[in-house]
């Protein structure tokens, strides 16, 4: 009875040990597979996840530029390096730390192609100014968010017109264009001046203030707008 235990105790021990060293050769394969990996290897891994920092109109141009450097893969490349996606305003980079003709190809190409990429759709697109930033964009993505940048401005300087008795004063040509079918023909008055034989017509701030709620109201249009195509 005393012997069947000890018996009963050492076949669990030993199951337990076997157990245990299986275990352990699983996870020694496992660690092994992912040491395996060449150092270029891990750095493209690296960069695919990161792929969720990259702008979505510019993901699919990663994604070719990723399928590329797996694809040119080989023992000559294994101790080289791509270093993280530099997010620029111009276009999106990886580094690499040897220079390598194919490598550099595919690196350019990438910079090139997202030079022209709307960051926001993925159509065609051109570097624009928005605000102070700088972004690639097609004209669908940019025209709504432009327009609303120059609303926001002169809400802006509107609301504070009357407060400060703003003498600021306006000509036709000094309105960013995209704001100009907000104001009706009949507030501009003649400044007396001419332009190219063209009568110049100005509108001083406050009388601009008389539309603010058009203003507003547009501006508060276009959120929606490009909240739905968001979130598309
Ligand atoms: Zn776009």
């Amino acid at each position: 009875m005393f012997q069947n235990k000890r018996a009963g105790l050492d076949r669990s021990a030993s199951y337990t040990l076997s157990k245990a060293k299986t275990v352990n050769k699983s996870s020694i394969k496992r660690q092994s597979t992912a040491d395996d990996r060449s150092p270029f290897e891990q750095s493209i891994h690296r960069l695919a996840a990161r792929a969720g920092d990259v702008p979505i109109g510019w993901r699919p141009v990663y994604h070719k530029a990723l399928v590329a450097l797996r694809a040119i893969d080989c023992p000559a490349r294994a101790h080289i390096q791509l270093t993280s996606p530099r997010m620029a305003d111009l276009n999106l980079d990886v580094g690499v730390t040897k220079p390598d003709s194919c490598i550099d190809g595919i690196l350019r190409k990438l910079r090139l192609r997202t030079a022209c990429t709307c960051e926001l759709c993925g159509a065609t697109g051109t570097l624009r100014s928005m605000d102070r930033t700088l972004q690639v964009m097609c004209a669908e993505c940019a025209a709504p968010r432009l327009l609303r940048f120059w609303i926001s401005s002169f809400v802006q300087q509107m609301a504070g017109a009357l407060p400060s008795g703003s003498r600021l004063v306006y000509t036709y040509d000094q309105v960013p264009l995209q704001l100009r079918p907000l104001i009706p023909a009949t507030a501009w008055s003649a400044s007396g001046e001419s332009c190219k034989g063209a009568l110049a017509v100005s509108l001083s701030l406050i009388e601009m203030a008389a539309f603010q709620g058009r203003f507003e109201a547009v501006g508060n249009s276009l959120d929606l707008l490009v909240a739905a195509k968001d979130s598309q």
